[in-house]
């Protein structure tokens, strides 16, 4: 098993130069040479193990280059209740006869991205170790929120490593800052930058080309790397949770194996979504594929109509983490979908960067039919289905999960689809206390993040997270505010080069 590049199919690497690499030269994405299969015995036998060890058996068919001891090593080292408050790691519960939520929030800072950035670290410098680069890796991230936090707690002393986040001074929520600042371990560095996301953004990529910084980093055995969703690192460990789902199903009865099911998500950068689609295609039986978005509903555009139009009206939304126009890891789906068509890819990418626009062949548009359902819901419907949840099935959920659930209801509606069906949650409802005490018409606005969260607790039953609880007493570690252009400065005189 070797991976390619989708916008040069000649070009092949191991897993292990795909992690640490991240982009391919020429600006494509790593995607595996062939989806490898799970049959249904080996599904079966999945049901019977802990999650760490479905995890083990699912990257062992990707990371082929890996001995099985280096993935015990990183598995072992990520999926523990040290860092997850459930052994279980995932928690599937049942909500409707015919629909389970599949929490995925149960990691040290309450939202999905930690089920893949918590296990990262260990796949990065295993994998720089593997290519004989060994070199003390440096994480860079610039983040709206969630990303940054759940990088830093991935990568909070490992040895190896060590991360600066950025983040806007004025673009987090105070949760969010506080998160972020309050941040231990001894090889993290967290600023705030004057400017919004996209200077924050802009900034960090500018270092990360810069030929004498990489010079610099260098010549003291050190290397930049990312942590962001284009990294074939963060979408592998993503795929064996709705794997996991799967068996897990079987395992309780509430499924027999073979059945289909449906698979619904909430959807920003499409790196969730493309996780269920590789599994999927290794043997998952999967019936659809739910495609859920916020007022941002550029990829729900897209699945029905083949036409991909970012030239939109950008809402800032109560789901901000969906917030996005641009999905990068949809050039994974659309390589694979195309027949590996590496040109077509080279050539509507072209148009996406050069006019914002693209419209693939109707042989693409067919797959995408034949794989996917595509549907919406603004602010308003997203809290009207918080509330319903809350009042009739006494489940409480984040604003991204309402999304989901709530483009599941129109979709049963529409089609009338009994099928079994898992929907993704995203975050804890006490990453967004604001947003849903609003929705259950409990909101307080004389209140801080904290007295929310109390609040919260008290409407709900649901215990708060101890991580969130912690939060509160924790100290400021990193007041620093800087301009974009003090940003190289920053970062090599925190290394010392
Ligand atoms: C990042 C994020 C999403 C979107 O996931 P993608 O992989 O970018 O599609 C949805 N919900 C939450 C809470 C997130 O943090």
């Amino acid at each position: 098993m070797f991976y390619r590049s989708t916008r040069n199919s000649d070009i092949k690497v191991s897993s292990a130069q795909a992690i640490v690499q991240g982009i391919s030269k020429e600006g494509g994405l790593f995607v595996p040479s062939e989806i490898p299969k799970l049959s249904q015995d080996e599904l079966a036998a999945l049901g019977k193990m802990p999650y760490p060890e479905r995890a083990a058996a699912v990257f062992k068919k990707f990371l082929t280059d890996f001995t099985d001891s280096e993935i015990q090593h990183c598995v072992g080292s990520a999926y523990t209740d040290k860092n997850f408050d459930t052994a279980n790691i995932t928690e599937l519960k049942k909500l409707t006869d015919s629909a389970y939520v599949l929490e995925l929030w149960h990691g040290p800072t309450c939202a999905f991205k930690d089920m893949a950035l918590q296990i990262l670290p260990y796949l990065l410098t295993t994998s720089a170790k593997k290519t004989e680069l060994d070199k003390k890796i440096v994480i860079l991230v610039a983040t709206s929120g969630d990303t940054g936090k759940a990088a830093l707690e991935g990568f909070k002393d490992v040895d190896g490593t060590s991360i600066i986040v950025f983040y806007p001074v004025d673009g987090v929520s105070a949760m969010q800052k506080k998160q972020m600042t309050t941040q231990e371990g001894k090889n993290v560095g967290v600023c705030a930058i004057k400017g919004n996301f996209d200077d924050a953004q802009n900034g960090v990529k500018k270092i990360f080309t810069d030929k004498n910084v990489a010079e610099k980093l260098a010549s003291n055995g050190m290397m930049f790397s990312s942590a962001n969703s284009i990294n074939w690192g963060r979408l592998a460990p993503q795929i064996i949770y709705y794997v996991s789902s799967y068996a897990q199903l079987v395992a309780n009865g509430e499924i027999n194996m073979g059945d289909k099911i449906n698979i619904v998500v909430p959807t920003g950068n499409f790196g969730n979504i493309l996780a269920a689609f590789y599994a999927k295609h290794m043997g998952v039986p999967v019936n659809k594929l739910i495609c859920a978005s916020n007022a941002n509903n550029v990829l729900t555009d897209f699945l029905n109509t083949g036409v991909y139009d970012r030239n939109r009206h950008f809402y800032t939304t109560i789901s901000p983490s969906m917030d996005i126009l641009i999905s990068s890891n949809l050039e994974r789906l659309l390589y694979h979908l195309s027949g590996e068509d590496d040109s077509a890819i080279k050539d509507w990418f072209g148009k996406l960067s050069q006019c914002g626009k693209y419209e693939v062949s109707d042989f693409v548009k067919d797959a995408l039919k034949d794989e996917f359902y595509a549907g919406f819901c603004d602010d308003t419907q997203t809290k009207e289905c918080i509330k319903d949840l809350f009042d009739k099935y006494s489940y409480t959920c984040d604003t991204h999960t309402a999304v989901a659930v709530k483009v599941y209801m129109d979709y049963v509606k529409e089609t009338g689809d009994t099928t079994k069906t898992v929907i993704a949650s995203t975050a804890s409802p006490y990453k967004f206390s604001g947003s849903v005490l609003d929705a259950i018409g409990a909101y307080d606005d004389s209140k801080d993040e904290f007295a929310l969260v109390d609040i919260l607790e008290e409407k709900s039953g649901l215990p708060v997270p101890q991580s969130i609880k912690a939060l509160k007493d924790k100290d400021i570690m990193f007041s620093d505010v800087i301009s974009r252009e003090e940003l190289e400065n920053y970062v090599t005189s925190l290394l010392g080069v």
